[in-house]
Order: C-alpha cells, then structure tokens, then sequence
C-alpha cells in the first residue's frame, strides 16, 4: 500500500496539525471542513504557528483547502481519509457514511479520536468496511509529540495496519504504537491517571500546587509543568470532559475510577472561567499589581490565590530511590504517587496489552516522560520496590515479578519499532567510562557519547569524556530531548561569582582543544542533534566530521544574547564555512559580514531546511524525519567512511580593521536606533573584533589557533564585565534576555 494523498476532514487543532506533518513530508494533502473559510484559515494558522509546524514555509504548497459539500468528491483520489472533527459521535458517524460511499477501494479510513472506541465509531460499517477503518491518535502539536497510537481491532486487515504503521513512522516520523480498542488506549490510560493521582494525592497530603510540581516533575524525569502546571496547560474544562469519558467507558471496579471523581475546587474553577492558560487563569494566573505581573497559585483548601512560592528542590538528576527516600512529606508524596502509577500501569497487563514495553514508549512519546513506569519499577529495584509495597492483588504483572524478583525483567527499549534505535542498543553496549556529564559506550568497533546533564549543558567533564572518546569512530547522540543547550550558565557564573576567571579561561582552553580534537581525529565524528542545538552544542556539532540531523531542531550560535560571543570555534567555523563560497572568492570581507550579521544577531534555525542557508548545516549533512532512526543513520555513515581521511587544517585571510569598521558602522546605526544598548555595543565590538581577524591585513595568513585566540581573549573581557554577569543572571532566572 502506497500513501501518495491524504485527504483530513476537520481542520481544527489536531487535523491542522496532521495536515502540517504530511505537507513536511512532501505529501499531498486536502484539509476539508465545513466551509472552506475555515480551512483557509486553519492553513493560515499553520504557515504563522510558533512554534512552527512546518519545517519550511515552502511546504504549504502541500496544503489544499476545501469544505466538505463542494469539494467531497477529492475523497475518491486519497490513499488516506483521517477524520479530525468534534468528538461527538453523531457527526463522526454521518462523516464515515460519506466517506466510505466516496473512498477509492481499499483506501485507509482512520479517526483521531482520543476517547470513542472503535467498535462505536464502526458500528455502522459493513465488515468489508470494518477492515480498512482504525484510529490513528496524534498528540499536539503533532510536528514535536512522537507518540501515534494506532488502534485496531480484530476486524482489521494487520497488513494495512502494518504498512500504515510504517508509513507514519518513516514518513512521518512518529514512534507509532499499535494498540487494542481500551479506553484511552494506553498513553492517555495511563497519564491521565497518574495527573490524577499526582492531584488528589496533593489534596490528600496537604501539599501546595508548587509543592507537587516539583515533585511530580523534573524529580520523577516528568517535564517541568509538573500536574497542576499541565492541567492549566490542557484547559481544565478538557481534563473534566475526558475524565468523564473515562468513567463512562470504565468498568466500575476499575482503580481509575477512584482517582477520577469530581473535585469541588475543580468544577469550582471551571464554573468562574478559570479553566487554564486559555481561561482567565487556573491553578496558577497572573495578577497585575502597580502594572507588574505577579504569578499567583490557588491554595487547595481555601481556593483562594496567593503569589506563588517557587519551590527548587535542588535536583538535577533523577534519582527515584532517593527521593522516595527523603524523610519528609515530599519522600511520601513521592512514593504514593510513583507506586500507584507502576501498580495502575501494571494491573492493564495482559488485559490490555501484553506488552508492557509500549506502556513506557507511549508515556514517552506522548508525555515527554524520561521513563515509564516500568522503568520507574526497574530504577527503583525489584526486591527494593517489593519491600516498600503493601498489597497488590489481582495483579497479574506484579504477582509473577514478585516471585521471580527479577530484576533484568525489563530489556530493551523500544520494542514497537524495527529501528535499530539508541535506546535499544544501549542494553548491550559496554559502558566504557561515565563522568558527571556524560558517559560513553562502545558498540561494536565504535563508541557513542551521550550527555548526561540538565539540558545536556556542556562543562568540562562533557569535554574530557568528548576527548576521551576519539580513540574509535564517534557517534554524539542523546535519547533525552536536547542535543545540547550550550555550555552549562551556572557552572561559568559560580565561577565568576567567586571572581575566579582563571577557570572560566582553562574550561574555555579545553573545550577548544577538545573541537579541534574532534575535527582532526583519525576516526570519523558523527554528530546527531535533536532538540536544542544551540552556542556550545553547535560547536560540538560543527567541528564533527558528519551530521545525521532530525528534522525538530533548534540550532544556532546565542552566545551575545547573554553578552558572550561562540569561543569553542563558533567564530571561526561560521567563518570558513561562508569563506568557501563564490561571493566570497568574489569580495575577501563577504564572509566576515556575513557571519557578523548571523552570529550578532543570533541567529536561530527550527529545522535543517531553515539551518542550510545560515550555513549551520551543509547541504551534505542528513536530515531525518524519526528521531528513533538517528543512530542507525549515524552508524551507516561510520560504515561508508572506513577509509576516512581527517579534513585538512583552515587558513583565514582576514581584513582587519578595513571590515571591522564596517561591523562597527552598523553597530552604530543600531546604537543610534536603539535596537541595541550600551553592553550590546560592547558584545558588537568584541565579535567584530574577532571576525576581522584582530590586527591583521588580508595577506597575512591566520591559523586555527589565532582564531581560537582571538575567540578566547573576547570571551574573557566579556565575562568580566558586571553587564554580562547581569544578562546571564537575569536569562538564568528567567529564561528570557536582558537587553542592557
Ligand atoms: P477542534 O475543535 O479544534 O476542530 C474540529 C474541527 O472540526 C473544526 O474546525 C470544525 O469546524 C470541524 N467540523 C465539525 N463538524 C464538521 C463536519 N461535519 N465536517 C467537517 N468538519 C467539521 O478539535 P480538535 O482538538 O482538532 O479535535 C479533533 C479530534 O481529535 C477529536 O476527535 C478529538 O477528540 C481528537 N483529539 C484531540 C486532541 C487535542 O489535543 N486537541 C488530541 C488528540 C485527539
């Protein structure tokens, strides 16, 4: 089966977030809805998103639009039809009539429904019918969130099933689950149950709403918004619309129920408009006070706001046994919640699903968990787990494990998929050595670097494992989010804070030695960024020999946001790079100008088609849809380039001070403009400094080394100034710029 059109009937939310994905992977797709004003202007709302569904603006040439009266008979030519409109069966139901009297035989017929089984949804199908009809459940935004539940029945044809399956994970990137028709399939199963203990735990135990969040968040590998935050972040009301699905489509005795009960303070705040982010505020809002904002949080006894206390626990890493751990009602409140989850999770196995390696995948995929609960099961300890829990009848999954006390139980990762993926590969790895940043494998005749820290911020033990490893090909590569966000803020700042300079200088000396090592090893470097690839990370990436990028990247050199300018070879990569091009064998200051312009500005890419004409990436460089297959692409570049060769070492002829005072020259009518301010003019001067060459004249030539030096010695008067030690706090604080 081949999907060459696709055709999405409604074109709200999730329809024009499929639409979106399909035009990324250069598939022809025809969003209908009731009028075609509507899905004009939902394909608006797709080329404006930020941040954006598409990978190139260009792709909305992908997009046709419609309206489902005029324009049906386009049914007849798709591959594909997905139903995205309201969840309300009466209107599902008379869409499918349509359809299935329109579609081309054999052609796929899926809905996006996140709560109506399919024996409902198809109960008005004939069965030759029934074969060809599945659920295909996105997340939102369905560019970012991997998970794709794909649901069928007994009635399918598995072959369809599968080649769909493949499908969207090739083409469309996405780690595709099939599952069985259960309620809430298995990520919103077991995610809107673990929110729902997570919130009537925190009733329970007397905890505030910051409280929980801590815990229920970054601690337990769960991302930041914590259970109150994401709640505010879905809508209120949406949570109470699919927690009554879940009690009607539920069987009483299920454990669900007993979590899923209506809260006073909740139907309190929906009925006063404080339904979330969209609302006028929910757990959390912003108050105006003397024209100041003041994030304010609901006390859960009183329903009243007071200003919000940050609550830092202080926790980088997650570390589950500790934090159950703690002796205080943060370690209990740890406990009940995690243990309820993994006794829930465990209780759907096998009724469910008979692997309960895809239950950890979808909390993966769809909830941006660093672990499932199995593995929450597994981080705990087998027997560890067995001597804390009280009682877990009929409880099929847990009774067997308690017997066996296995602690291996788990394997691999990653089992929906076929990939040879990171995850998987890791079981069987060597681990070779481990630092507090990072830890390298070796697999086969190569070894693999994944960053360990927050963000996988770089400091200098990220360095001295990247340098450590270059004794066989590399491959750079994280299962967590981010490549990397750059070099680690809090590790340079304590350092200043100290006034010790003399660190900064030295980790600044070995990150530079350590690119250099990268970019002129024996062996191959591969680098294979996801996420945030940004200042420090770029440079790891840009000195590698090979780059095997996903499509969702966030890429760029953003040093002079926070009064810095790139100094691991940032500079003078950027500057080879557009000093190889005609226009600058044409004019000798085309590529210092050039790379002034992106890196003043800091310039940023949200793909590989975005980052190729700043020169981030090269047209040789891979791009890749599914995340899952970045390693084994990387792998395949080692085994093409056996007889690699390093590259030859750079030679810079630089203007000096002829370019740098046209740097300066724009950097004045900026000033004058009030674009930048007195320290931006400092940043500005210092990187037109480096990029000129420094004192230099065009025919002298400057090594490498005199690039890295001049980087360094900018870096350093930087970071000595109280501005820049000002922008770095307020961005550290508040994750936005200072503009000072
Ligand atoms: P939405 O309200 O944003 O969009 C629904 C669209 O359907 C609207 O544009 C509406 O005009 C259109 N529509 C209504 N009746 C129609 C008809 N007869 N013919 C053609 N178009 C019609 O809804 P949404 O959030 O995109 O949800 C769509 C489906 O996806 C629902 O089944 C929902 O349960 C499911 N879902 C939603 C999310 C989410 O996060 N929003 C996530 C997963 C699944």
């Amino acid at each position: 089966m081949k999907i060459n059109q696709v055709v999405i009937i409604g074109s709200g939310t999730m329809g024009s977030g499929i639409a979106a994905q399909l035009c990324n992977a250069n598939i022809p797709v025809t969003l209908l809805d009731l009028k075609t004003e509507i899905s004009e202007k939902a394909r608006d709302r797709i080329y404006k998103s930020r941040p954006p569904l598409l990978i190139d603006k260009s792709k909305i040439k992908n997009i046709n639009v419609g309206n489902i009266n005029d324009d049906f008979k386009i049914v007849k030519d798709a591959d594909w039809v997905v139903e995205a409109v309201v969840e309300r069966i009466d209107i599902k139901h008379n869409i499918y009539e349509k359809i299935f009297k329109s579609r081309k035989s054999g052609a796929i017929v899926s809905s996006n429904t996140s709560s109506i089984p399919i024996k409902i949804l198809s109960e008005k199908l004939t069965n030759e019918e029934k074969k060809d009809f599945c659920i295909t459940h996105f997340f939102n935004p369905v560019r970012y969130m991997g998970l794709l539940e794909i649901v069928k029945t007994e009635n399918n044809d598995l072959e369809k099933i599968n080649s769909l399956k493949k499908f969207c994970e090739q083409e469309l990137g996405k780690g595709a689950i099939v599952c069985n028709d259960t309620p809430g399939f298995l990520g919103n199963r077991v995610g809107v149950y673990s929110m729902q203990v997570a919130m009537t735990e925190a009733f329970k135990m007397k905890l505030t709403i910051e409280e929980a969040d801590a815990i229920f968040g970054r601690p337990m590998g769960i991302p930041k918004t914590g259970v109150f935050g994401l709640y505010d972040l879905i809508g209120i009301d949406l949570m109470a619309d699919v927690l009554k699905s879940f009690i009607k489509e539920l069987p009483k005795n299920d454990e669900f129920q007993t979590v899923a009960k209506e809260i006073p303070l909740v139907t309190k705040l929906i009925d006063t408009g404080y339904t979330g982010r969209k609302g006028k505020g929910g757990f959390y809002r912003i108050n105006k006070e003397n024209n100041k904002k003041i994030l304010e949080a609901v006390n859960l006894e009183t329903g009243e706001y007071s200003t919000s206390k940050k609550i830092d626990l202080k926790i980088d890493n997650v570390d589950l046994n500790s934090l159950i751990n703690q002796d205080d009602r943060y370690g209990k409140y740890a406990w009940s919640v995690i243990s309820k989850i993994i006794k829930y999770a465990s209780s759907l196995v096998p009724e469910i699903t008979d692997k309960f390696n895809d239950i950890d995948e979808a909390m993966r995929l769809g909830f941006n968990w660093s672990m499932g609960p199995f593995e929450m099961l597994k981080s705990i300890g087998v027997k560890n787990f067995f001597k804390r829990i009280d009682s877990f009848e009929n409880n099929k999954f847990l009774e067997s494990l308690s017997k066996s006390l296995d602690e291996n139980f788990y394997g691999q990762r990653q089992l929906y998929t076929e990939i040879e993926t990171l995850g998987k590969i890791k079981t069987t790895a060597t681990k070779i050595d481990k630092n507090k940043s990072a830890e390298i494998y070796r697999f086969k005749d190569f070894n693999i670097i994944e960053f360990t820290t927050k963000a996988c911020a770089l400091d200098y033990d990220s360095m001295d494992a990247l340098k450590n490893a270059t004794d066989k090909p590399l491959i750079i590569i994280n299962e967590t989010m981010q490549f990397s966000a750059g070099v680690n803020l809090t590790y340079t700042m304590n350092f200043a804070d100290k006034g010790d300079f003399k660190s900064i200088e030295n980790f600044l000396k070995h990150f530079q030695e350590t690119c250099k090592h990268l970019k002129y090893s024996n062996y191959p470097v591969i680098s294979a960024p996801s996420g945030l690839t940004l200042g420090g990370g770029f440079e790891v990436l840009v000195h590698s020999n090979f780059v095997a990028s996903h499509t969702n990247i966030v890429i760029g050199l953003v040093e002079t946001i926070v009064g810095l300018i790139p100094a691991g070879g940032g500079c003078k990569e950027m500057l080879w790079r557009w000093s190889q091009t005609e226009e600058a064998k044409q004019d000798p200051d085309y590529a210092a100008l050039k790379v002034f312009d992106i890196i003043g500005y800091a310039k940023t890419a949200t793909s590989p088609i975005e980052a190729e004409p700043l020169k981030y990436l090269r047209p040789e460089d891979k791009t890749i849809m599914n995340r899952n297959s970045l390693f084994s692409v990387s792998k395949k570049i080692i085994e093409e380039n056996n007889n690699f060769t390093p590259p030859a070492e750079c030679v810079f002829n630089l203007s000096g001070k002829s370019v740098k005072e046209k740097m300066i020259k724009t950097l004045e009518k900026l000033y004058n403009e009030k674009v930048i301010l007195d320290h931006g003019m400092e940043v500005g001067k210092e990187l037109a400094n480096v990029l000129s060459g420094g004192d230099t004249t065009i025919d002298k030539k400057l090594s490498e080394d005199d690039l890295f030096k001049l980087e360094l010695d900018a870096f350093m008067r930087l970071m000595e100034t109280q501005k820049t030690q000002e922008r770095i706090k307020h961005t550290l604080a508040t994750g936005k710029p200072l503009v000072n």
